[in-house]
């Protein structure tokens, strides 16, 4: 029904957590990968390669790009995954800077979730648009959209993304080219979270990281009574991506178990 075989994708950030499900999950449907992530990760498959990348560089991003042209000739898709969280307070009540937001800490944010999500649309956006077609894929967050205590640097790099995708499908849409974004919501573990759960102990210094992996848990709040899955952001990943989401762009779309805003 999707239709995705022979088609070609880079995937950001694959080989750890909602990446490698969306990597497996696009292998499964005989999707040809690129994982361009800094390091490899353990998922194997005939349909997948490697290929080193750090998307906040953006040498290192056109050397991606390029191989993957020579390769396989053609991109079809952009899967902007790759993304990091170091939770810090605007301020903390005790007066301890260790816990609070430093310029370390705001430019990594920015470079990796914003600047690395513009240098890979830039690369790919040109293929794409000489190409007359291609999807990019943004991976946000529900805090793009809500804002998060305790992350509030990373909830706004994420609103940055909404914004690239609004404006980006407006500049490209003409040319042929989708863009759209997934912003998911409390999901299962991943090594986002795990750091999360690290870090996040700056400002919850009264809990433990299993309190906090409790808290986590406690899915009240989420009108579906559970946490997401990863293949169920992957599964709209592989939708985003298919010629029956032809006339869906611009849009984020909150993964969030029935959690909505918009
Ligand atoms: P993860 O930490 O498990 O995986 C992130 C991957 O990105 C890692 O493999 C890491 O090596 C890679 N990466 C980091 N910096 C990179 C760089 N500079 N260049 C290339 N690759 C880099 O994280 P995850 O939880 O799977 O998150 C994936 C995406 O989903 C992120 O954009 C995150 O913000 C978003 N997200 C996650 C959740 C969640 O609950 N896990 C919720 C909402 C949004």
């Amino acid at each position: 029904w999707l239709n995705l075989k022979g088609k070609i994708a880079i995937v950001t950030g694959g080989s750890s957590g909602i990446g490698q499900a969306v990597v497996k999950e696009l292998c499964q449907l005989g999707v040809k990968v690129v994982n361009a992530d800094l390091s490899e990760g353990s998922f194997i498959d005939e349909n997948l390669i490697f290929l080193e990348t750090n998307v906040a560089d953006r040498q290192s991003v056109e050397q991606t790009v390029n191989e993957v042209i020579k390769r396989y000739g053609k991109l079809d898709c952009l899967v902007n995954n790759a993304g990091i969280n170091i939770p810090a307070l605007l301020t903390d009540k005790q007066g301890n800077s260790d816990y609070e937001l430093n310029d370390r800490i705001f430019d990594k944010m920015i470079d990796v979730n914003q600047k690395g999500v513009f240098l890979m649309s830039q690369l790919c956006g040109r293929v794409m648009v000489s190409q007359g077609t291609g999807v990019i894929i943004n991976m946000s967050s529900e805090s793009g959209l809500e804002g998060s205590e305790g992350q509030s640097c990373y909830a706004a790099t994420k609103a940055a993304v909404n914004s690239f995708t609004r404006s980006w499908s407006k500049e490209l849409g003409k040319q042929g080219v989708r863009v759209v974004g997934i912003a998911p919501g409390i999901m299962e573990e991943t090594g986002l979270r795990t750091i999360e759960y690290e870090t996040a102990l700056a400002y919850t210094r009264d809990k433990t990281v299993e309190e906090l992996r409790q808290g986590y848990s406690q899915t009240g709040t989420i009108p579906l009574g559970r946490s997401g899955k990863l293949v169920e952001v992957a599964d709209v990943v592989a939708y985003f991506m298919s010629d029956r989401a032809s006339y869906v762009s611009g849009v984020t779309l909150n993964v969030a178990g029935g959690k909505t805003r918009g």
